[in-house]
Protein backbone atom coordinates (compact mmCIF):
# COMPACT_ATOMS: atom_id res chain seq x y z
CA UNK A 1 0.00 0.00 0.00
CA UNK A 2 1.51 3.22 -0.60
CA UNK A 3 0.60 6.39 1.34
CA UNK A 4 -1.32 9.40 0.38
CA UNK A 5 0.61 12.83 0.58
CA UNK A 6 -0.15 15.74 2.38
CA UNK A 7 2.45 18.53 1.99
CA UNK A 8 2.93 21.15 4.26
CA UNK A 9 5.03 24.38 3.06
CA UNK A 10 5.10 28.44 5.00
CA UNK A 11 4.84 31.58 3.64
CA UNK A 12 5.30 35.20 4.26
CA UNK A 13 7.67 34.89 7.32
CA UNK A 14 9.24 31.76 9.64
CA UNK A 15 7.51 30.89 13.12
CA UNK A 16 3.89 30.65 11.05
CA UNK A 17 3.72 26.77 13.77
CA UNK A 18 3.71 24.68 10.46
CA UNK A 19 5.11 22.08 12.54
CA UNK A 20 1.87 22.40 14.81
CA UNK A 21 -0.57 22.46 11.64
CA UNK A 22 0.99 19.39 10.52
CA UNK A 23 0.70 17.81 14.10
CA UNK A 24 -2.17 18.93 14.17
CA UNK A 25 -3.81 17.82 10.82
CA UNK A 26 -2.53 14.24 11.73
CA UNK A 27 -4.34 14.34 14.86
CA UNK A 28 -7.44 15.09 13.25
CA UNK A 29 -6.72 12.31 10.32
CA UNK A 30 -6.24 9.45 13.01
CA UNK A 31 -9.38 10.83 14.60
CA UNK A 32 -11.12 9.55 11.11
CA UNK A 33 -9.53 5.98 11.88
CA UNK A 34 -6.51 6.70 9.65
CA UNK A 35 -2.84 5.97 10.11
CA UNK A 36 -0.28 8.59 9.65
CA UNK A 37 2.58 9.18 9.30
CA UNK A 38 4.72 12.56 9.59
CA UNK A 39 8.46 13.78 8.68
CA UNK A 40 10.32 17.17 8.29
CA UNK A 41 12.64 18.81 6.00
CA UNK A 42 14.99 21.31 7.53
CA UNK A 43 17.12 23.15 4.34
CA UNK A 44 20.15 23.91 6.10
CA UNK A 45 23.36 22.58 5.52
CA UNK A 46 24.31 20.63 9.04
CA UNK A 47 23.85 17.04 9.22
CA UNK A 48 21.37 17.47 12.08
CA UNK A 49 20.78 19.79 14.80
CA UNK A 50 22.57 17.53 17.76
CA UNK A 51 25.94 20.30 17.22
CA UNK A 52 23.39 23.49 17.00
CA UNK A 53 23.28 25.71 20.00
CA UNK A 54 20.12 26.02 21.67
CA UNK A 55 19.58 29.37 21.52
CA UNK A 56 19.63 29.51 17.79
CA UNK A 57 17.83 26.35 17.04
CA UNK A 58 15.72 25.59 20.32
CA UNK A 59 15.37 21.91 21.62
CA UNK A 60 16.86 19.12 20.35
CA UNK A 61 14.33 16.59 19.88
CA UNK A 62 15.65 12.40 21.06
CA UNK A 63 14.05 9.99 19.06
CA UNK A 64 13.73 6.07 20.37
CA UNK A 65 16.73 5.34 17.43
CA UNK A 66 18.64 8.03 19.06
CA UNK A 67 18.02 10.51 15.91
CA UNK A 68 19.05 13.95 17.25
CA UNK A 69 15.93 16.36 15.57
CA UNK A 70 14.06 19.19 14.99
CA UNK A 71 11.69 19.81 18.26
CA UNK A 72 8.91 20.13 15.16
CA UNK A 73 8.89 16.30 16.33
CA UNK A 74 7.92 16.33 19.11
CA UNK A 75 4.78 17.89 18.10
CA UNK A 76 4.58 15.15 16.39
CA UNK A 77 4.86 12.49 18.41
CA UNK A 78 2.15 14.83 20.95
CA UNK A 79 -0.13 15.07 18.61
CA UNK A 80 -0.25 11.40 16.83
CA UNK A 81 0.64 8.34 17.82
CA UNK A 82 3.31 8.01 14.46
CA UNK A 83 6.59 6.52 15.21
CA UNK A 84 9.43 9.01 14.65
CA UNK A 85 13.32 8.01 13.82
CA UNK A 86 15.61 9.09 12.04
CA UNK A 87 13.69 8.76 8.73
CA UNK A 88 11.49 11.31 9.56
CA UNK A 89 13.71 14.13 9.71
CA UNK A 90 16.24 15.04 6.89
CA UNK A 91 18.39 17.87 6.60
CA UNK A 92 19.77 18.98 3.37
CA UNK A 93 23.55 18.49 4.93
CA UNK A 94 22.17 14.60 6.05
CA UNK A 95 20.98 14.33 2.19
CA UNK A 96 24.21 15.93 0.43
CA UNK A 97 26.37 13.60 2.93
CA UNK A 98 24.89 10.54 1.76
CA UNK A 99 24.92 11.69 -1.87
CA UNK A 100 28.51 12.47 -2.07
CA UNK A 101 29.36 8.97 -0.27
CA UNK A 102 27.95 7.49 -2.99
CA UNK A 103 29.42 9.57 -5.25
CA UNK A 104 32.61 8.50 -3.72
CA UNK A 105 31.58 5.11 -4.01
CA UNK A 106 31.17 5.39 -7.50
CA UNK A 107 27.36 4.24 -7.57
CA UNK A 108 26.52 7.03 -9.91
CA UNK A 109 28.54 5.19 -12.09
CA UNK A 110 30.42 7.92 -13.94
CA UNK A 111 27.81 9.91 -13.89
CA UNK A 112 27.28 14.18 -13.25
CA UNK A 113 25.69 13.98 -10.13
CA UNK A 114 23.19 16.89 -10.08
CA UNK A 115 20.48 18.47 -7.91
CA UNK A 116 18.10 17.25 -10.21
CA UNK A 117 17.95 14.47 -10.66
CA UNK A 118 19.70 12.41 -7.95
CA UNK A 119 18.81 15.16 -4.83
CA UNK A 120 15.12 15.50 -5.96
CA UNK A 121 15.16 11.47 -6.19
CA UNK A 122 16.72 11.26 -2.93
CA UNK A 123 14.51 13.62 -1.41
CA UNK A 124 11.68 11.86 -2.90
CA UNK A 125 13.31 8.52 -2.04
CA UNK A 126 12.97 9.27 1.81
CA UNK A 127 9.32 10.67 1.45
CA UNK A 128 8.34 6.96 0.20
CA UNK A 129 9.88 5.35 2.85
CA UNK A 130 8.03 7.30 5.59
CA UNK A 131 5.13 6.58 3.52
CA UNK A 132 5.30 2.73 4.04
CA UNK A 133 2.42 1.33 5.44
CA UNK A 134 0.72 4.18 6.30
CA UNK A 135 -2.60 5.81 5.05
CA UNK A 136 -1.31 9.44 4.97
CA UNK A 137 2.34 10.86 5.04
CA UNK A 138 2.50 14.45 6.18
CA UNK A 139 5.60 16.19 4.87
CA UNK A 140 6.82 19.59 6.34
CA UNK A 141 9.13 21.37 4.53
CA UNK A 142 10.72 23.79 6.49
CA UNK A 143 11.82 27.60 6.08
CA UNK A 144 9.79 29.92 4.14
CA UNK A 145 8.80 29.95 0.43
CA UNK A 146 11.24 31.58 -1.59
CA UNK A 147 14.10 30.57 0.16
CA UNK A 148 17.03 29.54 -2.27
CA UNK A 149 18.30 26.19 0.12
CA UNK A 150 14.57 25.41 -0.05
CA UNK A 151 14.10 24.58 -3.64
CA UNK A 152 15.34 21.05 -4.03
CA UNK A 153 12.56 20.22 -1.90
CA UNK A 154 9.56 22.50 -3.57
CA UNK A 155 10.99 20.82 -6.53
CA UNK A 156 10.12 17.25 -5.07
CA UNK A 157 7.29 17.69 -4.32
CA UNK A 158 6.44 18.84 -7.36
CA UNK A 159 7.40 16.10 -8.90
CA UNK A 160 5.40 13.88 -6.77
CA UNK A 161 2.19 15.75 -7.50
CA UNK A 162 3.48 14.47 -11.27
CA UNK A 163 4.27 11.05 -10.64
CA UNK A 164 1.46 10.57 -8.37
CA UNK A 165 -1.60 12.51 -9.32
CA UNK A 166 -3.69 14.62 -7.72
CA UNK A 167 -5.66 12.21 -5.54
CA UNK A 168 -2.31 10.94 -3.95
CA UNK A 169 -1.42 14.57 -3.23
CA UNK A 170 -2.15 17.48 -1.57
CA UNK A 171 -0.78 20.52 -1.05
CA UNK A 172 -1.25 22.85 2.35
CA UNK A 173 0.31 26.19 2.52
CA UNK A 174 0.43 28.03 5.59
CA UNK A 175 0.33 32.13 5.71
CA UNK A 176 0.03 35.15 7.51
CA UNK A 177 -2.73 37.37 7.05
CA UNK A 178 -2.00 40.38 9.69
CA UNK A 179 -4.20 42.71 10.99
CA UNK A 180 -2.85 46.17 10.06
CA UNK A 181 -3.95 48.46 13.19
CA UNK A 182 -3.22 51.75 11.02
CA UNK A 183 -5.74 50.46 8.98
CA UNK A 184 -8.01 48.81 10.97
CA UNK A 185 -8.20 46.00 8.98
CA UNK A 186 -6.49 42.57 8.18
CA UNK A 187 -4.91 42.33 5.02
CA UNK A 188 -4.16 39.48 2.10
CA UNK A 189 -1.56 41.20 -0.08
CA UNK A 190 0.97 39.32 1.44
CA UNK A 191 -0.48 35.99 1.60
CA UNK A 192 -1.37 36.61 -2.71
CA UNK A 193 2.49 37.06 -2.84
CA UNK A 194 3.52 34.06 -1.09
CA UNK A 195 1.22 31.62 -3.62
CA UNK A 196 2.24 33.91 -6.31
CA UNK A 197 5.88 32.71 -5.44
CA UNK A 198 5.06 29.13 -4.81
CA UNK A 199 3.11 28.96 -8.10
CA UNK A 200 6.73 30.21 -10.33
CA UNK A 201 7.86 26.61 -8.56
CA UNK A 202 5.51 24.99 -10.03
CA UNK A 203 2.39 24.32 -6.95
CA UNK A 204 -0.51 25.53 -6.72
CA UNK A 205 -1.66 24.88 -3.15
CA UNK A 206 -4.95 23.22 -2.40
CA UNK A 207 -5.82 24.27 1.27
CA UNK A 208 -4.34 27.99 2.54
CA UNK A 209 -4.41 27.82 6.33
CA UNK A 210 -4.20 31.68 7.25
CA UNK A 211 -2.65 32.60 10.41
CA UNK A 212 -4.64 35.35 12.19
CA UNK A 213 -5.20 37.04 15.29
CA UNK A 214 -8.95 37.57 14.41
CA UNK A 215 -11.71 35.62 12.43
CA UNK A 216 -11.50 36.12 8.65
CA UNK A 217 -14.58 36.98 7.64
CA UNK A 218 -16.36 35.69 4.32
CA UNK A 219 -16.10 37.95 2.08
CA UNK A 220 -12.29 38.43 2.74
CA UNK A 221 -11.74 34.43 2.55
CA UNK A 222 -13.42 34.71 -1.00
CA UNK A 223 -11.28 37.80 -2.12
CA UNK A 224 -8.26 34.93 -1.27
CA UNK A 225 -9.67 32.50 -2.34
CA UNK A 226 -10.48 33.92 -5.99
CA UNK A 227 -6.57 35.77 -6.03
CA UNK A 228 -4.71 32.43 -5.03
CA UNK A 229 -6.71 30.56 -7.53
CA UNK A 230 -8.25 27.63 -4.31
CA UNK A 231 -11.89 27.13 -3.72
CA UNK A 232 -13.91 28.93 -1.22
CA UNK A 233 -13.87 27.00 1.96
CA UNK A 234 -9.98 26.47 1.17
CA UNK A 235 -9.14 29.10 2.66
CA UNK A 236 -9.27 28.45 6.77
CA UNK A 237 -8.78 30.62 9.47
CA UNK A 238 -5.79 29.09 11.66
CA UNK A 239 -6.17 31.83 14.76
CA UNK A 240 -4.11 32.16 17.58
CA UNK A 241 -5.07 30.48 20.50
CA UNK A 242 -3.70 30.14 24.24
CA UNK A 243 -3.02 26.26 24.55
CA UNK A 244 -1.02 24.47 21.46
CA UNK A 245 -3.56 21.62 21.73
CA UNK A 246 -6.74 23.64 20.80
CA UNK A 247 -5.34 24.24 17.41
CA UNK A 248 -6.63 21.19 15.85
CA UNK A 249 -10.31 21.75 17.69
CA UNK A 250 -10.10 24.99 15.73
CA UNK A 251 -8.91 22.80 12.59
CA UNK A 252 -11.92 20.64 13.17
CA UNK A 253 -13.84 23.53 13.31
CA UNK A 254 -12.94 24.97 10.07
CA UNK A 255 -13.48 21.34 8.38
CA UNK A 256 -9.75 21.16 7.53
CA UNK A 257 -9.90 16.92 7.79
CA UNK A 258 -12.98 16.76 5.56
CA UNK A 259 -11.42 18.94 3.08
CA UNK A 260 -8.07 16.78 2.68
CA UNK A 261 -10.28 13.78 3.04
CA UNK A 262 -12.51 15.28 -0.26
CA UNK A 263 -8.88 16.14 -1.97
CA UNK A 264 -7.84 12.81 -1.77
CA UNK A 265 -10.73 11.08 -2.49
CA UNK A 266 -10.52 9.12 0.93
CA UNK A 267 -13.54 7.49 2.70
CA UNK A 268 -13.01 7.98 6.28
CA UNK A 269 -15.05 7.08 9.58
CA UNK A 270 -16.82 10.25 11.32
CA UNK A 271 -14.24 12.39 13.67
CA UNK A 272 -13.96 11.67 16.99
CA UNK A 273 -12.17 14.32 18.82
CA UNK A 274 -14.05 13.94 22.61
CA UNK A 275 -10.33 12.82 24.44
CA UNK A 276 -9.11 16.18 22.73
CA UNK A 277 -12.14 18.11 23.86
CA UNK A 278 -11.82 17.06 27.50
CA UNK A 279 -8.14 17.73 27.49
CA UNK A 280 -9.26 21.62 26.36
CA UNK A 281 -11.79 21.85 28.35
CA UNK A 282 -9.13 21.11 31.00
CA UNK A 283 -6.56 23.29 30.38
CA UNK A 284 -9.22 26.00 30.26
CA UNK A 285 -10.76 25.28 33.60
CA UNK A 286 -8.18 24.21 36.14
CA UNK A 287 -8.81 24.30 39.60
CA UNK A 288 -5.87 25.67 40.90
CA UNK A 289 -1.45 26.69 39.91
CA UNK A 290 0.85 24.74 40.55
CA UNK A 291 4.66 26.68 40.75
CA UNK A 292 7.54 25.33 39.23
CA UNK A 293 11.26 26.74 39.12
CA UNK A 294 13.06 25.74 36.12
CA UNK A 295 16.86 26.64 37.22
CA UNK A 296 18.95 26.26 33.86
CA UNK A 297 21.03 27.87 31.11
CA UNK A 298 18.89 28.68 28.33
CA UNK A 299 16.19 29.85 30.55
CA UNK A 300 15.99 33.02 28.34
CA UNK A 301 14.90 30.78 25.15
CA UNK A 302 11.67 29.16 26.25
CA UNK A 303 12.18 26.94 22.61
CA UNK A 304 15.23 25.32 24.28
CA UNK A 305 13.34 23.39 26.67
CA UNK A 306 10.29 22.55 24.73
CA UNK A 307 9.23 19.34 25.48
CA UNK A 308 10.12 19.59 28.90
CA UNK A 309 7.63 22.46 29.22
CA UNK A 310 4.88 20.29 27.45
CA UNK A 311 5.66 17.61 29.65
CA UNK A 312 4.77 19.62 32.92
CA UNK A 313 2.13 21.18 31.41
CA UNK A 314 0.90 17.47 30.78
CA UNK A 315 1.48 16.52 34.11
CA UNK A 316 -0.18 19.33 35.63
CA UNK A 317 -3.33 18.78 33.72
CA UNK A 318 -3.34 15.14 34.90
CA UNK A 319 -4.38 17.16 38.34
CA UNK A 320 -6.33 19.76 37.01
CA UNK A 321 -3.83 22.50 37.26
CA UNK A 322 -2.53 25.59 35.92
CA UNK A 323 1.09 25.27 35.79
CA UNK A 324 3.04 28.47 36.13
CA UNK A 325 6.57 28.29 35.43
CA UNK A 326 9.52 30.31 36.89
CA UNK A 327 12.38 30.61 34.65
CA UNK A 328 15.65 30.83 36.78
CA UNK A 329 18.84 31.47 35.44
CA UNK A 330 21.48 29.44 36.93
CA UNK A 331 23.92 31.68 36.91
CA UNK A 332 22.00 34.51 38.89
CA UNK A 333 21.95 32.57 41.77
CA UNK A 334 25.29 32.74 42.11
CA UNK A 335 26.36 35.62 44.07
CA UNK A 336 24.21 34.91 47.32
CA UNK A 337 22.44 32.74 49.59
CA UNK A 338 19.78 35.41 50.26
CA UNK A 339 19.42 35.35 46.43
CA UNK A 340 18.75 31.92 46.16
CA UNK A 341 16.34 31.78 48.86
CA UNK A 342 14.39 34.88 47.40
CA UNK A 343 14.52 33.67 44.60
CA UNK A 344 13.30 30.01 44.72
CA UNK A 345 10.87 30.41 47.61
CA UNK A 346 7.93 31.29 45.17
CA UNK A 347 7.72 27.59 43.74
CA UNK A 348 6.42 24.48 44.58
CA UNK A 349 8.82 22.37 43.14
CA UNK A 350 12.15 23.32 41.74
CA UNK A 351 13.20 21.14 38.72
CA UNK A 352 16.91 21.47 36.79
CA UNK A 353 17.02 20.24 33.36
CA UNK A 354 19.40 18.75 30.94
CA UNK A 355 22.09 21.30 29.81
CA UNK A 356 25.77 21.14 28.32
CA UNK A 357 28.78 23.11 29.58
CA UNK A 358 30.00 24.92 32.93
CA UNK A 359 27.88 28.02 32.88
CA UNK A 360 25.88 28.29 36.06
CA UNK A 361 26.37 24.78 37.38
CA UNK A 362 27.50 26.57 40.88
CA UNK A 363 24.08 27.95 40.69
CA UNK A 364 22.04 25.26 40.28
CA UNK A 365 24.02 23.52 42.95
CA UNK A 366 22.54 26.30 45.08
CA UNK A 367 19.33 25.77 43.94
CA UNK A 368 19.80 21.64 44.73
CA UNK A 369 20.57 22.36 48.14
CA UNK A 370 17.97 24.77 48.61
CA UNK A 371 15.61 21.88 47.69
CA UNK A 372 16.92 19.21 49.54
CA UNK A 373 17.37 21.01 52.82
CA UNK A 374 14.27 22.67 53.25
CA UNK A 375 12.06 19.12 51.63
CA UNK A 376 10.87 21.12 48.33
CA UNK A 377 9.91 18.59 45.55
CA UNK A 378 13.25 18.40 43.34
CA UNK A 379 12.93 16.65 39.73
CA UNK A 380 16.74 16.52 38.44
CA UNK A 381 16.79 15.28 34.41
CA UNK A 382 19.78 14.40 33.32
CA UNK A 383 22.50 17.39 34.03
CA UNK A 384 19.95 17.94 36.65
CA UNK A 385 20.64 14.18 38.26
CA UNK A 386 24.27 14.90 37.82
CA UNK A 387 24.04 18.29 39.22
CA UNK A 388 21.94 16.12 42.51
CA UNK A 389 24.70 13.76 42.86
CA UNK A 390 27.27 16.93 42.92
CA UNK A 391 26.05 18.71 45.66
CA UNK A 392 25.63 15.25 47.64
CA UNK A 393 28.46 14.68 47.23
CA UNK A 394 30.06 18.06 48.25
CA UNK A 395 27.46 19.14 51.03
CA UNK A 396 26.68 15.56 52.31
CA UNK A 397 29.29 13.44 51.45
CA UNK A 398 32.11 16.29 52.88
CA UNK A 399 33.79 15.38 49.38
CA UNK A 400 35.04 19.14 49.23
CA UNK A 401 35.65 19.95 45.63
CA UNK A 402 33.34 17.26 43.87
CA UNK A 403 32.49 17.85 40.67
CA UNK A 404 31.85 16.43 37.31
CA UNK A 405 34.56 16.06 35.00
CA UNK A 406 32.93 18.16 32.13
CA UNK A 407 33.23 20.85 34.64
CA UNK A 408 36.46 20.29 35.93
CA UNK A 409 39.21 18.17 34.62
CA UNK A 410 40.90 18.31 37.90
CA UNK A 411 38.69 17.59 40.70
CA UNK A 412 39.55 15.41 43.47
CA UNK A 413 36.35 13.49 43.30
CA UNK A 414 35.12 12.68 40.00
CA UNK A 415 31.26 11.75 40.76
CA UNK A 416 30.63 12.06 37.16
CA UNK A 417 33.05 11.29 34.48
CA UNK A 418 33.13 9.74 30.72
CA UNK A 419 32.99 6.21 31.46
CA UNK A 420 33.06 5.63 27.70
CA UNK A 421 36.32 8.13 27.60
CA UNK A 422 38.15 4.62 28.50
CA UNK A 423 36.81 3.18 25.65
CA UNK A 424 38.53 5.82 22.84
CA UNK A 425 35.92 7.34 20.99
CA UNK A 426 36.12 10.96 20.82
CA UNK A 427 34.60 12.96 17.96
CA UNK A 428 32.17 15.79 18.34
CA UNK A 429 28.80 14.89 18.20
CA UNK A 430 29.96 11.25 17.79
CA UNK A 431 30.36 10.33 21.61
CA UNK A 432 26.69 10.83 23.27
CA UNK A 433 24.81 8.08 24.60
CA UNK A 434 21.41 8.66 22.15
CA UNK A 435 18.22 6.96 22.00
CA UNK A 436 16.63 4.26 23.79
CA UNK A 437 17.87 2.16 26.77
CA UNK A 438 15.84 -0.27 29.17
CA UNK A 439 16.70 0.84 32.86
CA UNK A 440 15.89 -1.32 35.84
CA UNK A 441 13.99 0.13 38.77
CA UNK A 442 14.89 -0.83 42.38
CA UNK A 443 12.08 -2.72 44.27
CA UNK A 444 10.68 -0.04 47.14
CA UNK A 445 11.66 2.81 45.67
CA UNK A 446 9.81 6.51 45.06
CA UNK A 447 10.72 5.54 41.53
CA UNK A 448 9.43 2.35 41.50
CA UNK A 449 6.33 3.72 42.85
CA UNK A 450 6.10 5.99 40.40
CA UNK A 451 6.95 3.38 37.44
CA UNK A 452 4.86 0.45 39.34
CA UNK A 453 7.16 -1.17 36.49
CA UNK A 454 10.92 -3.15 37.50
CA UNK A 455 11.69 -2.01 33.49
CA UNK A 456 11.27 1.00 31.96
CA UNK A 457 12.83 2.42 28.36
CA UNK A 458 13.94 6.24 28.23
CA UNK A 459 15.66 7.95 25.60
CA UNK A 460 18.92 9.62 26.54
CA UNK A 461 21.34 12.23 25.57
CA UNK A 462 24.58 12.16 26.93
CA UNK A 463 28.13 12.06 27.41
CA UNK A 464 28.65 11.58 31.58
CA UNK A 465 27.65 9.37 34.09
CA UNK A 466 27.56 8.71 37.60
CA UNK A 467 31.17 7.07 38.79
CA UNK A 468 30.49 3.87 40.62
CA UNK A 469 33.49 4.37 42.70
CA UNK A 470 31.65 6.87 44.58
CA UNK A 471 28.72 4.42 45.28
CA UNK A 472 29.65 3.15 48.39
CA UNK A 473 30.28 6.66 50.33
CA UNK A 474 27.19 8.08 48.95
CA UNK A 475 24.52 5.45 49.41
CA UNK A 476 26.26 5.18 53.29
CA UNK A 477 25.07 8.49 53.40
CA UNK A 478 21.57 8.32 52.07
CA UNK A 479 21.26 8.41 48.70
CA UNK A 480 19.80 5.78 46.86
CA UNK A 481 20.71 4.81 43.28
CA UNK A 482 17.06 3.11 42.06
CA UNK A 483 17.31 2.58 38.16
CA UNK A 484 20.43 1.46 36.58
CA UNK A 485 21.18 -0.31 32.69
CA UNK A 486 20.19 -3.76 33.11
CA UNK A 487 24.09 -4.55 33.27
CA UNK A 488 24.76 -2.51 35.78
CA UNK A 489 27.32 -0.85 34.44
CA UNK A 490 25.34 2.91 34.32
CA UNK A 491 23.30 4.70 37.30
CA UNK A 492 20.07 6.28 35.56
CA UNK A 493 17.93 7.24 38.78
CA UNK A 494 18.51 8.50 41.59
CA UNK A 495 16.62 9.52 44.75
CA UNK A 496 16.54 10.66 48.24
CA UNK A 497 14.45 8.26 50.62
CA UNK A 498 14.55 10.51 53.44
CA UNK A 499 13.11 13.71 51.50
CA UNK A 500 9.45 13.94 50.43
CA UNK A 501 9.82 13.81 46.73
CA UNK A 502 13.69 14.42 45.30
CA UNK A 503 14.55 12.32 41.88
CA UNK A 504 16.73 12.46 39.45
CA UNK A 505 17.04 10.68 36.22
CA UNK A 506 19.65 10.33 33.45
CA UNK A 507 17.19 10.13 30.56
CA UNK A 508 15.13 12.46 29.41
CA UNK A 509 11.51 11.42 30.20
CA UNK A 510 9.93 14.83 28.67
CA UNK A 511 10.65 13.15 25.20
CA UNK A 512 7.78 10.34 25.93
CA UNK A 513 4.97 12.40 27.71
CA UNK A 514 1.82 13.28 25.79
CA UNK A 515 -0.93 15.58 26.78
CA UNK A 516 -3.43 12.37 26.48
CA UNK A 517 -0.93 9.93 28.11
CA UNK A 518 1.40 12.78 30.98
CA UNK A 519 4.68 10.76 31.74
CA UNK A 520 4.45 9.32 35.02
CA UNK A 521 7.37 11.17 36.43
CA UNK A 522 6.39 14.43 35.28
CA UNK A 523 2.84 13.56 36.79
CA UNK A 524 4.10 12.78 40.44
CA UNK A 525 6.86 15.59 40.98
CA UNK A 526 4.01 17.88 39.79
CA UNK A 527 1.45 16.52 42.26
CA UNK A 528 4.05 16.61 44.70
CA UNK A 529 4.99 20.05 44.34
CA UNK A 530 1.62 21.39 44.20
CA UNK A 531 0.73 18.67 47.81
CA UNK A 532 4.23 20.94 49.34
CA UNK A 533 2.98 24.12 48.27
CA UNK A 534 -0.43 23.98 49.14
CA UNK A 535 0.61 22.86 52.80
CA UNK A 536 2.95 25.92 52.95
CA UNK A 537 0.19 28.12 52.01
CA UNK A 538 -2.48 26.44 54.71
CA UNK A 539 0.77 26.98 57.11
CA UNK A 540 0.82 30.74 56.51
CA UNK A 541 -2.64 31.01 56.43
CA UNK A 542 -2.60 29.64 60.02
CA UNK A 543 0.05 31.34 61.38
CA UNK A 544 -1.37 34.66 60.13
CA UNK A 545 -4.43 33.82 62.02
CA UNK A 546 -2.92 32.72 65.10
CA UNK A 547 -1.12 35.91 65.14
CA UNK A 548 -3.79 38.27 64.65
CA UNK A 549 -6.00 36.47 67.49
CA UNK A 550 -3.44 36.30 69.90
CA UNK A 551 -4.85 37.65 72.85
CA UNK A 552 -2.10 40.03 73.78
CA UNK A 553 -2.20 41.40 70.52
CA UNK A 554 -5.59 42.08 70.74
CA UNK A 555 -5.65 43.40 74.43
CA UNK A 556 -2.31 46.47 73.56
CA UNK A 557 -4.00 49.02 72.46
N1 LIG B 1 26.36 17.61 29.92
C1 LIG B 1 25.91 16.39 30.51
C2 LIG B 1 26.44 15.18 29.75
O1 LIG B 1 26.91 15.32 28.66
C3 LIG B 1 24.40 16.33 30.59
C4 LIG B 1 23.74 16.23 29.27
C5 LIG B 1 22.27 16.54 29.33
O2 LIG B 1 21.79 17.09 30.30
N2 LIG B 1 21.55 16.23 28.27
O3 LIG B 1 26.38 14.07 30.23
Amino acid sequence: MSAKYIFVTGGVVSSLGKGLAAASIGCLLESRGLKVNLMKFDPYLNVDPGTMSPFQHGEVFVTDDGAETDLDLGHYERFTHAKLSKDNNWTTGRLYEQIILKERRGDYLGKTVQVIPHVTNEIKAAMKKVGQDVDIALVEIGGTIGDIESLPFIEAIRQMRQELGREHTLFVHVTLVPFIAAAGELKTKPTQHSVKELLSVGIQPDILLCRTDRFIPKEMKQKIALFCNVEDPAVITAMDVASIYEVPLGFAKEGVDNLALKYLHINARDRDMAKWEELVHRVYNPKDEVHIGIVGKYVEYEDSYKSLKEALVHGALAHNLKLVVNWVEAEGLESGDQTVQSQLEANDGILVPGGFGKRGIEGMLKAIRYARENNVPYFGICLGMQTACIEFARNVCGLTGANSSEFDQSTPHRVIYKLRELRGVEELGGTMRLGAWTCKIEPDTLAYRIYQTPEISERHRHRYEFNREYEETMTAAGLRISGSSPDGTYVEMVELPNHPHFIGCQFHPEFKSKPLEPHPLFQSFVGASYEHGHTRREQRKAATVEMFHRPEHVTRH
